[in-house]
């Protein structure tokens, strides 16, 4: 991956953060999950970060992370200390060490305005940005969004767009994939295209939890008889909230906030979605793993959790558990 010549470099960062700046400041965003996901071998990277010393029995995106950043050239990466992953802290610790530069951001836990604009100010004059700048990329972003929260709502209301497709579309919301005009160009088409088609018939049901290392999950479901109608944090990741304050914006996005505000979201799209199950996925050796807990005993469908570890196809087990649950929610619709 080379920035385009426009563009003052590329930064990287570790899970969604205001991505406006780094448009406005001239850098090309790039979600490193997804490069490392995306890639024809995610394994290497994976293999890179091992063979440089980090533990086996750890998170793999972690790994994927850090192969993908010492393979690339980056004019910096942002850091996101609070609001994602316990593991951040010593990610960015070793990325110094080897010389990258990194950008601390964090989501204040307690969902602190005050805090949270802080953050986003300092996050702008570390990367230089202008007012007028950020106002022409609120502008242009917001039509992006639009056409990606289309595609959300066709999901669940036409049913003419697969799981796979939303979890595409919604997950690469984070950085468009560095051109945020051609990415809502492509959606428009993408929308054009989908609403020719007949409606998905399948099971409809909800996806929680990370986005999956896994690679053929949406496609095993519909193979099974159901269809993902939500797709809860990639969704987050296109943030759908119609505001023009940028600190407003990052204060509903639910992700960074635990498990509390993530709930509330959760419950009204179950609702509103007419899901009948849910499927909460959750990544070998995340912390996350511990609010399947709390998810088990509030959500008011059935909930199947699965976990995924390495970046490759689901084994056979995985396989049997969704078959027999979207099977069981069938026995339940007749
Ligand atoms: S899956 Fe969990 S442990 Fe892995 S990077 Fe994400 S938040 Fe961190």
């Amino acid at each position: 991956m080379t920035s385009s010549p426009t563009s003052k470099g590329i930064i990287g960062f570790t899970t969604t953060i205001p991505v406006e700046l780094i448009f406005a400041a001239g850098y090309e965003p790039c979600d490193l999950n997804n490069i490392f996901v995306t890639d024809p071998d995610p394994g290497r990277f994976i293999e890179r970060a091992e063979r440089d010393g980090f533990p086996k029995s750890m998170c793999n995106w972690i790994k994927g992370i850090y192969g993908v950043i010492m393979e690339r050239d980056m004019a910096g990466v942002i850091t996101v200390m609070e609001g994602d992953c316990s593991n951040t802290q010593a990610l960015a610790e070793i990325l110094r060490y080897r010389g990258v530069r990194t950008i601390p951001f964090s989501f204040p836990y307690d969902r602190d305005r005050e805090v949270l604009a802080r953050e986003i100010e300092k996050l702008g004059n570390e990367l230089s940005i202008d007012e007028a700048s950020l106002a022409d990329v609120e502008l242009r972003i917001a039509g992006a969004r639009e056409k990606l929260w289309e595609i959300d709502t066709m999901t669940w209301s036409e049913r003419n767009v697969t799981g796979a497709e939303n979890h595409r579309w919604l997950v690469g919301s984070s950085d468009m994939l560095g051109d945020m005009e051609g990415y809502g160009k492509a959606a428009g088409e993408f929308i054009l295209n989908a609403r020719k088609r007949e409606s998905f018939q399948g099971i409809p049901l909800g996806y929680i939890g990370v986005p999956p290392i896994v690679t053929d999950l949406y496609d095993f479901i519909e193979s099974v008889g159901g269809q993902v109608v939500y797709n809860e944090t990639q969704r987050q990741f296109a943030l759908p909230y119609e505001t023009k304050d940028i600190v407003e914006r990052y204060l509903l996005y639910t992700y960074p906030y635990g498990i509390f505000a993530r709930l509330k979201d959760i419950g009204d799209e179950i609702a509103r979605r007419g899901i009948q199950g849910i499927i909460h996925y959750v990544q070998a050796f995340c912390f996350r793993a511990i609010e399947d807990v709390i998810l088990r005993e509030t959500i008011s469908v059935p909930i199947l959790t699965i976990e995924g570890d390495l970046p490759r196809a689901l084994d056979t087990r995985t396989k049997m558990r969704i078959e027999a649950f979207v099977e069981m929610l069938e026995g339940m619709r007749r």
